[in-house]
């Protein structure tokens, strides 16, 4: 049933019929009309019918005022289908006043006088010719009127003038009413146009921006809503009584009648059901003793018009009809009692007409009454006619000035147009009576028995209808005429020389013309012009209620136009045009999808087919070199430059120390003097003092608690040296190499700091200083974390290519790539003919574990690693821990090594050294629960125990031990019976005291800034691209598993959903899903939400790994983290993208989500384009809330909370127009509402069931791109805060 329309009218009438036939040629048109088709009627048809066609159809009401009776039609064709079927064209002004082009006005009704109004030109018959040649005789003169009133005739110059009308009951044929239009080929209407008989409207239904959306109806199927399309219109043309009652009913009209029947307002105006017009007539007999040929001809078609009046004759059977319906006329106004009406319609249905009648039956109107009434409500019931008050009143006592005036203008016309004209002309001979003062006495004889007849005609003998006599009018006869000098011989008969008894008479005998109209005036209640009512959106009056004035003479034909005029002026919905900016992001998604699908198909084959990176043949291609070589020729560029000191350690064979070479206690010492230098020591690169951290701790219900856990410890780290940092669990030896390596992200730290000559000081309040020396630290140095992170799937030579890049940028070429990845994996031991194109190996992100290095390898890869940064200051985090002591050994004795010939101080912590590893160690830091008790040459170890503990220093084989035990048993923290030995030199100013001066010191720093020639904006576009192609390749390339996991779930669950939903979105109509039907696709829509936002939740894992892996990357800070939330984004961004086209593919053709109404390729891409944007936002949200959140646990929890609330709000499950006020204020923070709104507009714009979206709230925003829009601008803030929150991502140590 509820079916959207473009358009809908309202009453079936002269009006609705003309104005729905023409509409029906723009869009599909509802006309609702609550009678039946006039065809059920014969007698609508025929000439003889028209009076029981009346009575039958025919809604009476009784005017308040003058008590006189009137009514409006039900029936299909309205008062064309019933009514006395005379076509007059109404007058010029009526249509200036509305607003009107009158030339369209004048085509309108040509059309409608070629359609349906058919000419009288047949010749005048004797009946007509008696009252023709009366008017002439009276001085009227006839004129051509065959184009209508005279006001559309040209050079018409006398004011009373003759002139006869067409008819839309010809004399040979059938009538034909406004709803034939309906068939005429003109107004072809290719079937849109659907008719709804017996349908009551009830009230016209608006949204909340005042806009009409539809009509609630009443018909024999019972209640109903029926809708139109957004953009359509609603058409009030119910006729001048229930068009008010109708806004009224539908919350537009007196704020009080609103108020009093408890309608909801939708628009206060007063001025609705004012201005009534109800023009009336006075109809009057005149006996006709003589039988005229032809009297049944004319019917209302010829008249009589002066300036202010007309009159009119119509046939037999038109008096009596004229004298039950046109106010009783044989009653006294104050028997005009319903019952009384009701038996004489009945009378006359039941005895018809036809019967020769002794009465030509002659009618005078006003042409512009001045009297007003009104309509209101009787309750608030639609079934309950309007109240109607005329403006008039039943005695001349209580008439108005207006009212007076009217009646003033009627005794007139009845003294021009009956008495004079009687006396004047010679009709009355002609009618067959003798004239003059010879005939005695009232009317009596052969006149008095007509008029019996008449009544006798209509009229059963029944009580009620025996108050309805003949009587009073003869009475007035008996008491006023007493001959024809003194009377007129018409029923009522006049007195000849007393206006105001001819007052009286008349007064009694008004009655409405039917010919109401202006209760919804224009100017006041709709739009001149447009005729569009006022105060709200769509909703428009075409039929007379919006006349100004009173329509002369017959009305019906000015209503008809009116009906046409506003569908001519009426534009075409627009069709639901589909949207370009959905289409365009989908065509770009597709065009993303397809570059990253090429990406990945060069990417696979270059590496796959044409050269695997650093594969054995390309490490063969190139010439071994040493590392030490490489790294010489780098720094003695630099010494030369620099020129102040040599290093004489460069190019130093690598070979263990020999054991003679140690001293007493075993420890081999040869590396640790540096002959070169003056003193025999070499450079502090590094040295600090008084360094301790302080953690500040609350727990809850507890005061502020500190806790120190490093206290003033000193040190030292010296140019190719290594120095350890032991101590027992708890030592805080971690805290110390990070502090040092500038890692430190939480406690307070204070301590004074030299880093190849530049001074820091650090106070323990807040970070001050501590971020300038991790950035000083960290741009010349390398740190080795105890586990170490490397994609599973990289291979060895990557790895150290991807340092390289990071720290050297672009200008090395591939083979100096090569070169330099050979050589750090053969400087660590890591044959690189064999490893440079070995997998590392390890767990994948998603579980899959992936053979590669054995833990030593992995080390010593970590080491190859940081080795191609060339770092001048190494700190390494237990690099043996998990390693045999041989395997231990062997990789210490690597540092060792590299640290001599690269001059790099090295800092390690080292749990348990071999007395081997320990030979190794230049320096030493012992700490025992953060204090330092040795903090100096190893050397100086001797001394430390014979100071301290008054001991020898023990065996090499257990020294290491000794000193653990030493620091764990160390129990007393006062400062003075501390045993402590630290280098005395550490706190001598670090310039004066460093030989070989600062210059020397900062020559060696390798760094990448100035020894490449690139800008910083091109480095950083190639670490992105770098960053960027290293995560393609190893998460989206060679992590097939997780790809091929996550591809499988999309389309796994795509199918499935295509399957339960099969096909719910075809439908027959080629204009779309009716409501019931879109329902189903609602929840289609709904479900693919989930997949969106939920699906992504799947992923929490990968995000997680990806975010410890950037933490583990970011602590060597080869790049900012940005660069790797940017590539990260970017990567999801594509991979998502690919995703939701698949899905679209799968689930648009399988669930048959097409819009009729749309092209289908539109429509695919539209709706993909949603997929598309809401995947991404679906899972942006997930990856962002596992960057923000520290846990996946809680990441879970919010991400989940989150699009649950989302669902909630999304309008899915409730409509919005349902929704509390709470939730409903919340809507808008909802992404899913916006792409549940997008897909619904999608589906259901332009369709039958479009009237959904504004039912139940969809349409905020209304557009698809709109919505898309808000979705991009939430995606792209997710991205940023997840990009953001990478950047923040680090090691919290
Ligand atoms: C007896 C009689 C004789 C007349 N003779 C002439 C004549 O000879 N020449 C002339 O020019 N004029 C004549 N008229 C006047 C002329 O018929 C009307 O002025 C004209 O029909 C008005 O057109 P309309 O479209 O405004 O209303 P109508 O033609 O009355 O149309 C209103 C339609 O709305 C329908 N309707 C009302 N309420 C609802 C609702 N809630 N839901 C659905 N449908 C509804 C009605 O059933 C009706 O079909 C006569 C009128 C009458 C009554």
């Amino acid at each position: 049933m509820a079916v959207n329309y473009d358009f809908i009218v309202i009453g079936g009438g002269s009006s609705g019929s003309a104005l729905a036939s023409n509409l029906a040629t723009k869009g599909p048109t509802l006309l609702i009309e609550r009678g039946a088709n006039h065809t059920a009627y014969p007698q609508s048809s025929v000439r003889q019918g028209w009076p029981q066609i009346t009575a039958i159809a025919w809604d009476h009401i009784q005017n308040r005022g003058s008590g006189h009776w009137t009514g409006t039609a039900n029936i299909l064709g309205g008062g064309s289908a019933l009514n006395g079927a005379v076509c007059w064209r109404g007058e010029r002004s009526i249509f200036e006043s509305l607003g009107f082009e009158l030339a369209s006005v004048e085509s309108a009704f040509e059309m409608l006088e070629d359609r349906l109004c058919t000419a009288n030109d047949d010749a005048d018959t004797e009946y007509m010719n008696a009252f023709r040649s009366a008017w002439e005789e009276h001085g009227y003169e006839p004129i051509d009127s065959a184009p209508g009133l005279s006001s559309w005739v040209e050079n018409v110059t006398s004011v009373t003038t003759i002139q006869r009308a067409r008819t839309l009951l010809p004399i040979t044929g059938t009538r034909q009413p406004a709803s034939d239009l309906f068939e005429d080929d003109l107004l072809r209407n290719d079937g849109n146009l659907t008719v709804f008989l017996l349908t009551k409207a009830k009230r016209v239904l608006f949204n909340d921006n005042k806009v009409a959306i539809g009509v609630e109806i009443n018909s024999p199927s019972g209640d109903a809503s029926i809708y139109i399309r957004n953009g359509g219109k609603v058409f009030l043309n119910t006729g001048a009584y229930e068009t008010p009652k109708l806004l009224m009913l539908s919350g537009i009209g007196p704020d009080n009648t609103l108020a009093k029947y408890g309608i909801p307002k939708v628009y206060g105006n007063n001025a609705v059901g004012q201005n009534l017009i109800d023009r009336k007539e006075a109809s009057i007999g005149i006996p006709t003793l003589k039988s005229l040929e032809g009297s049944d001809i004319g019917v209302l078609d010829y008249a009589a018009i002066s300036n202010d009046y007309w009159a009119s004759i119509a046939h037999t059977h038109a008096f009596a009809w004229g004298n039950v319906i046109q106010g009783c006329g044989v009653c006294d106004v104050k028997h005009r009692t319903p019952a009384c009406i009701e038996q004489m319609l009945g009378a006359l249905l039941f005895y018809g007409m036809g019967r020769d009648s002794n009465i030509a039956f002659y009618y005078v109107a006003q042409r512009r009454p001045l009297t007003r009434g009104n309509v209101t409500l009787a309750s608030a019931d639609f079934r309950d006619p309007p109240i109607v008050h005329d403006g008039w009143s039943m005695e001349y006592e209580e008439l108005t000035a207006s009212n007076k005036h009217d009646l003033d203008v009627f005794v007139d016309a009845v003294q021009d147009l009956v008495v004079d004209f009687l006396r004047n002309t010679t009709l009355i001979e002609r009618l067959g009576q003798s004239s003059g003062s010879t005939n005695e006495g009232p009317f009596l004889g052969e006149l008095t028995e007509a008029y019996f007849d008449a009544r006798m005609a209509i009229a059963g003998l029944d009580d009620e209808l025996d108050q309805c006599t003949f009587l009073d009018y003869f009475k007035i006869a008996d008491t006023f005429c007493t001959n024809w000098d003194e009377c007129t011989p018409s029923i009522p008969s006049f007195p000849r020389n007393d206006r105001r008894k001819v007052r009286d008479i008349v007064f009694k005998t008004l009655a409405s013309s039917q010919h109401m109209a202006g209760t919804c005036k224009a100017g006041a209640v709709v739009d001149k012009g447009t005729l569009s009512v006022m105060g709200v959106q769509g909703l428009y009056i075409g039929d007379l209620s919006v006349v100004t004035e009173p329509v002369d003479t017959h009305p019906m034909m000015t209503a008809m136009a009116l009906g046409l005029l506003l569908g001519e002026s009426t534009d075409r919905v627009p069709s639901a045009d589909f949207e370009a900016t959905p289409v365009i992001m989908a065509l770009l998604g597709i065009a993303t999808v397809a570059g990253l699908f090429f990406l990945w198909a060069c990417t696979w084959i270059r590496q796959s087919i044409i050269s695997q990176p650093f594969r054995h043949e390309d490490m063969e291609h190139v010439e071994p070199q040493s590392f030490f070589d490489i790294f010489a020729q780098n720094g003695s560029q630099q010494r030369k430059v620099d020129g102040a000191i040599e290093l004489g350690n460069v190019g130093t064979e690598l070979t263990p120390q020999p054991a003679d070479n140690s001293d007493g206690a075993g420890i081999d010492v040869s590396s640790q003097q540096d002959t070169s230098m003056p003193g025999g020591k070499r450079p502090r690169l590094m040295k600090w003092s008084n360094v301790s951290c302080v953690y500040h701790t609350k727990t809850p219900g507890k005061s502020k608690k500190s806790i120190t856990t490093l206290f003033n410890n000193s040190g030292c780290m010296r140019e190719g040296e290594v120095t350890a940092i032991m101590g027992p669990s708890g030592a805080a030896k971690s805290t110390l190499l990070d502090i040092l390596a500038g890692r430190k992200s939480v406690g307070a730290i204070s301590g004074t700091f030299s880093v190849l000559g530049r001074s820091f000081s650090m106070s323990g309040r807040g970070r001050d200083g501590l971020d300038d020396l991790g950035n000083s630290i960290q741009g010349v140095s390398a740190y080795i974390p105890q586990q170490e992170y490397f994609y599973p799937t990289q291979t060895c030579g990557e790895v150290i290519r991807f340092t390289a890049n990071m720290k050297f940028g672009k200008a090395n070429q591939k083979e100096e790539r090569t070169i330099l990845v050979r050589a750090c994996l053969d400087a660590v031991g890591l044959e690189s003919e064999a490893y440079a194109s070995r997998k590392i190996g390890g767990e994948l992100a998603g579980g899959v574990m992936v053979r590669g290095l054995s833990g030593g390898e992995r080390k010593r890869l970590a080491l190859a690693s940081v080795l191609a940064l060339k770092p001048k200051m190494l700190f390494i985090d237990e690099l043996t821990s998990g390693l045999d002591s041989e395997n231990a050994f062997v990789t210490m004795k690597l540092l060792k090594d590299l640290s001599v010939k690269m001059h790099v101080a090295t800092l390690i912590i080292i749990h348990q050294p071999s007395p081997d590893t320990f030979a190794l160690f230049d320096s030493l830091i012992l700490l025992s629960k953060g204090r330092c008790l040795f903090s100096d040459s190893c050397s100086n170890l001797a001394t430390f125990y014979r100071s301290n503990y008054d001991e020898s220093i023990p065996t090499n084989t257990i020294l290491a031990d000794d000193l653990i035990v030493k620091a764990s048993a160390y129990e007393s923290f006062d400062d003075n019976a501390m045993r402590m030995t630290v280098d005395p030199s550490i706190t001598e100013d670090f310039i004066e005291a460093e030989e070989g001066g600062l210059s020397s010191i900062t020559s060696l720093i390798v760094d990448g800034n100035d020894s490449l020639n690139f800008t910083s904006i091109s480095r950083a576009f190639f670490k992105l691209f770098v960053i960027f192609h290293r995560n393609l390749v190893n998460q989206y390339i060679r992590n097939i598993t997780n790809v091929g996991a996550r591809l499988a779930s999309y389309s796994g669950l795509s199918l499935i959903i295509g399957a339960v939903f099969w096909k719910v979105g075809i439908t027959d109509s080629d204009r779309g899903l009716t409501f019931e039907e879109s329902n189903i696709v609602l929840r289609t829509n709904l479900y693919l939400m989930n997949v969106s936002y939920l699906l992504p939740f799947s992923t929490i894992p990968v995000f997680f790994a990806d975010k410890k892996f950037l933490a583990a990357e970011s602590a060597l800070g080869l790049y900012p983290t940005w660069m790797y939330g940017m590539s990260q984004v970017f990567l999801e961004f594509l991979f998502l993208t690919l995703m939701s086209t698949i899905e679209a593919a799968i689930v648009i053709p399988m669930c048959g989500l097409y819009n009729p109404t749309m092209p289908a390729a539109v429509n695919f891409l539209t709706t993909a384009a949603i997929l598309i944007v809401s995947g991404l936002v679906g899972s942006t949200m997930v990856f962002c809330c596992s960057i923000w959140l520290p846990t996946q646990d809680l990441a879970f929890l919010t991400g989940s909370t989150v699009v649950t609330i989302s669902l909630s709000l999304s309008g899915g499950f409730l409509p919005f127009t349902e929704m509390p006020d709470l939730p409903h204020t919340f809507q808008w923070i909802s992404p899913i509402k916006y792409s549940f709104q997008a897909m619904t507009i999608a589906q259901l714009k332009g369709t039958s069931a479009e009237k959904v979206i504004d039912l139940a709230g969809y349409d905020t925003p209304a557009s698809i791109s709109d919505n898309m829009w808000i979705l991009y601008g939430i995606f792209f803030a997710l991205s940023f805060l997840t990009a953001l929150g990478m950047a923040r991502v680090k090691e919290v140590r």
